[in-house]
């Protein structure tokens, strides 16, 4: 006999769970399915941010940060400490218990929610059933009014470098290495590539970063980008664009990359190497035969904006549908899917998802560049305030950096806002909520900041627009 539900998820991670939970807050009878097993062979909801991104990347960026601090930067500010050292597995210890609590977390919000929580694989059948299977192989069938397919993405493998979690590696593997090693690869300058690299460089590795592209950071303004690049370079962040990987082999205990430029081929030895070169929808077992799901050409599941697949009542949320890779934006979709089942009005601003890259410095957008406002041939007025400007960024010593907003010239409508500075992350919210709101510049401008504070870089560069900054020369 099959249970029956109003709803039923397939994956609990940061599209799906937060599905689950709206669907319980809709006092709609539902069910969320997971099959993420971590490295000690438990169950874990959460998904890919949780337990292998975005949260222990940033608990490692956090850690890593500190220790550079601590050896670079405490004496600047007169304290003087002994000899800095590190431990990592301690630190490696600390990533561990943070997504263990964050995990084990979502089974108490499931609770809290009336969501039942199970842990095994699903696989959605015709009639909009959900066949289940559990660690020990028992099967049992759910019966759904709807199910929303949330089943995340994976990280694309290559055959020249092959995988073997030990020299060829991925992000979840480079998250976990036990000892610092004394030179990383890393293929793909990517959100990923730039974080990973940061990690390991403070904590001592010689990092070198191949990326294809001519460019560093295509899809960011280019200010901004180039900014970046020049702190990555006095970072010691080895970065080699235009360089295109052809293989890699593990020969001898270590790894040899065989990439070519415009200068020809050459050969880089490594001791170990991340790909980090995108991630792909992961539909693996996902669809029985005759479910009417349709998949485009690169494997992600067809939706409409709403989130619809072709299937009556079937919805697809988060990485598995087209649109960055980003949790907050599978979130929004979870969140637009659990209200429309119940009936309630459900929306995403597409328009307006934040981007945000935590290295040092931070990096932080939402909206379009200058250069695609350029493209679109509408006239536009930009205003730059730099954060050497902001008394707050002198205080933190992190005075690097700016914030950058373009807006249109016909009616001061904000169209992007760009940051590359101390806490761009934390920033870049007033940005995604004025335009949310189709805010004009002049709208931040008669908007109270407080002082000294590092959100005045983003009034200051609004004030830029009109050549009235204060504290910075209008340019
Ligand atoms: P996932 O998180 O991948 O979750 C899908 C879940 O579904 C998984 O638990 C999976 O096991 C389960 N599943 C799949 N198929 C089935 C099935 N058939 N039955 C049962 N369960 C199934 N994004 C950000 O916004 N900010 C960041 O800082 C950030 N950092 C990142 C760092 C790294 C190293 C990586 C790899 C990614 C990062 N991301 C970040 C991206 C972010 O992790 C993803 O965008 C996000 O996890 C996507 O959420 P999702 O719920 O769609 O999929
Ligand atoms: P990405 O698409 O951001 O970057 C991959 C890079 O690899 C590209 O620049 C590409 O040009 C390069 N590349 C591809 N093939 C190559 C080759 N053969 N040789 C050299 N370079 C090559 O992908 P990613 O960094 O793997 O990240 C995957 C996803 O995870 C992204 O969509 C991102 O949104 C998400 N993510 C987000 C965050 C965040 O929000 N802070 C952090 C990590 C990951």
């Amino acid at each position: 006999m099959s249970e029956s539900f109003d709803v039923v998820v397939i994956g609990a991670g940061p599209a799906g769970y937060p599905a689950a939970i709206r669907a319980g807050q809709n006092k709609l009878k539902v069910a969320c399915v997971d099959e993420w097993k971590n490295a000690d062979g438990a169950y874990a909801f959460g998904g890919t941010c949780l337990n292998a991104g975005c949260i222990p990347s940033k608990a490692l960026l956090e850690s890593s940060e500190l220790y550079q601090r601590a050896k670079q930067e405490f004496a600047i500010h007169g304290i003087k400490i002994g000899d800095v050292k590190l431990d990592l597995a301690a630190m490696q210890k600390r990533r561990a218990s943070i997504v263990k609590s964050m995990t084990g977390g979502i089974a108490a919000l499931f609770k809290a929610n009336g969501v039942t929580g199970i842990q095994g694989h699903g696989r959605l059948l015709p009639g909009n059933k959900v066949l289940v299977t559990g660690a020990d192989g028992a099967e049992r069938t759910l019966q759904a009014k709807h199910v929303v397919l949330a089943s995340g993405s994976a990280p694309i493998r290559l055959d020249a470098m092959p995988h073997d979690g030990k020299f060829i590696v991925d992000s979840w593997n480079a998250l976990e290495f036990d000892a610092v090693p004394a030179r990383l690869g890393v293929i793909g300058a990517g959100v990923i590539g730039l974080e990973l690299g940061s990690v390991w460089r403070r904590l001592g590795s010689e990092v070198t970063v191949l990326e294809a592209m001519p460019e560093l950071l295509p899809m960011a303004d280019q200010a901004i980008a180039k900014e970046a690049q020049r702190h990555f370079k006095k970072q010691g962040l080895e970065l080699k664009l235009g360089a295109k990987v052809a293989c890699a082999a593990v020969v001898g205990g270590a790894v040899e990359v065989i990439y070519s430029d415009a200068q020809g081929e050459h050969k880089l030895e490594v001791d170990k190497l991340v790909v980090a070169v995108g991630r792909r929808p992961y539909t693996q077992n996902l669809l029985a035969e005759g479910t009417a799901v349709v998949l485009d050409q690169r494997g992600f599941i067809q939706v409409d904006e709403h989130c619809r697949t072709a299937a009556a009542d079937v919805w697809a949320v988060g990485d598995v549908v087209r649109g960055p890779m980003l949790a907050h934006k599978g979130k929004e979709e979870g969140l637009m899917a659990a209200d429309l089942i119940a009936g309630r009005y459900g929306e995403v601003n597409y328009k307006t998802i934040p981007s945000v890259i935590y290295t040092q410095p931070e990096i932080a957008w939402v909206g379009q560049t200058e250069e695609q406002v350029k493209a679109s041939g509408r006239a536009y007025k930009t205003g730059v305030f730099p954060f050497a400007a902001s008394g707050r960024a002198r205080a933190m010593e992190a005075a690097h950096g700016m914030a950058k907003i373009v807006s249109a010239a016909d009616d001061d409508e904000i169209l992007g806002v760009h940051v590359i500075g101390p806490m761009a992350g934390e920033l870049i919210g007033e940005a995604v909520l004025a335009m949310e709101y189709s805010a004009s510049t002049e709208d931040i401008q008669r908007t109270i900041h407080a002082h000294p504070t590092l959100s005045e870089a983003i009034h200051e560069a609004a004030l830029a627009v009109d050549k009235k900054a204060i504290d910075a020369v209008n340019r």
